[in-house]
């Protein structure tokens, strides 16, 4: 592929490199290691004046597919491919942070990334702040003294709420920061944080990369130089390389990728708008809304709304069991992303750690419901939705004869 193209052909044919066999779909080189013409061509290979292929655990051509792919749908100059989205995260922060350093992070952190920055962190010595990611006042007192890193998601899981890249980016760039964004929930086709100053952004490409549920992936990408001489030494070493059997379904998932999104996100909305207009639903975040409390800022920076919807049901946890458990389609799952719609309960799943006073921080309530809308015909969805609140409405006694 010579020529720059749209993102939907990007996502069919970026990175694609064909053996001498000439097949048409990208090979799946299922090898831990590779061999050399000679002696003196190892030695070449080690002495860094030959290229070629080492060992999976250095780099793999399925894996250097998906990385070019991904490098050229983000518009990011490298890319690695990690095993999971954790090991992405965790390589992205580790590799750049030593004793000493001071990493500032938003509050609304996907569950293990609060861990690592809360509980990891601070075992080696790193200072970690956390802050409310749609108040830049907080951003610019925590980012007030020289930091290392800033570590930030949005939309973020599960409130959606969002923040301001341009803003959060210069502030760390003035105190000395390199900015990090976990754009799982945007995807590359919504949102391309390096545009608004990011320095690199770490994907988990279990969500909708492969988009089906079946394997986990991760990638982080930014400057070649930040890559290959930061976060390189540190993957290469500590192992979290991935899969190529996983690397060729998710490129062969990418190549779907757009028009996944972009149905999902026509359903999110439609089923967005579908429940606030019921009475048993309290409250409804989706970016695009105009009651989303941020929604000029999601449209700034992000080209539709989003695959999630978040729904608040009157009634606490006892409505929010009732309903997820009177659906006949959506299935009861903590994943998103996926081609099949789902429902998680955030305060007794996700959040479930999360110590009451600071889920309350983040918004979650009792009655919070998180929905990954999925590929299903939407008014199957709408017609499981009103089923399952039609059922909530009966006596309990009613409802639960007819489960
Ligand atoms: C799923 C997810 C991760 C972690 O990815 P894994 O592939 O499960 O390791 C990180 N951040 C966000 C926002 C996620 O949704």
């Amino acid at each position: 592929m010579k020529r720059t193209y749209r993102p939907a052909t990007t996502l069919v044919h970026a990175g694609q490199v064909r053996s001498n066999f000439a097949e048409n779909a990208e090979a799946l080189f299922l090898t831990s290691g590779f061999v050399y013409d000679d002696a003196e061509q190892a030695a070449a290979t080690f002495r860094g004046e030959v290229a070629h292929y080492q060992y999976s655990r250095f780099g793999n051509p399925t894996v250097s597919m998906l990385e070019a792919r991904l490098a050229a749908i983000e518009g990011a100059e490298a890319c690695r491919a990690t095993a999971t989205g954790m090991a992405a995260v965790h390589a992205a922060i580790l590799c750049h942070v030593k004793a000493g350093d001071r990493v500032v992070a938003s509050r609304a952190l996907f569950g293990s990334c609060h861990w690592i920055v809360t509980t990891l962190l601070p075992r080696y010595g790193i200072e970690t702040v956390l802050v409310d990611g749609a108040d830049i006042a907080a951003w610019g007192e925590a980012l007030a003294v020289p930091t290392a890193l800033v570590l930030l998601e949005t939309p973020s899981n599960p409130m959606l709420d969002i923040i301001d890249l341009r803003a959060v980016s210069d502030l760390a760039h003035r105190a000395g920061a390199i900015v990090v964004v976990d754009n799982v929930f945007a995807t590359p086709l919504l949102q391309r944080p390096l545009e608004f100053g990011a320095d690199v952004v770490v994907y988990s490409a279990t969500k909708h990369m492969d988009g089906q549920g079946r394997v986990l992936g991760g990638a982080v990408l930014g400057r070649k130089e930040w890559i290959e001489t930061t976060l390189q030494p540190f993957t290469r070493n500590t192992g979290p390389a991935l899969s190529p059997f996983n690397a060729w379904v998710i490129l062969k998932g990418l190549e779907t990728m757009a028009l996944r999104v972009a149905q999902s996100c026509r359903s999110a909305a439609t089923i967005a708008d579908h429940l606030a207009g019921q009475a048993q639903v309290a409250r409804v975040l989706y970016p695009f809304r105009a009651d989303h409390p941020q929604s000029a800022l999601a449209r700034a920076q992000m080209s539709d709304g989003g695959t999630l919807v978040t729904f608040e049901m009157k009634g606490g946890q006892d409505a929010a069991f009732r309903l997820m458990n009177a659906l006949d389609l959506i299935v009861i799952s903590n994943n998103l992303g996926d081609s099949k719609s789902m429902m998680t309960h955030p305060a007794t799943t996700t959040h479930s750690k999360v110590p009451p006073a600071d889920r309350a921080l983040l918004g979650i309530s009792e009655g919070t419901i998180r929905f990954s809308v999925g590929l299903e015909d939407v008014a199957d969805l709408i017609d499981d939705l009103d089923g399952a609140l039609a059922a909530l409405a009966q006596p309990r006694s009613v409802a639960s004869a007819r489960r």
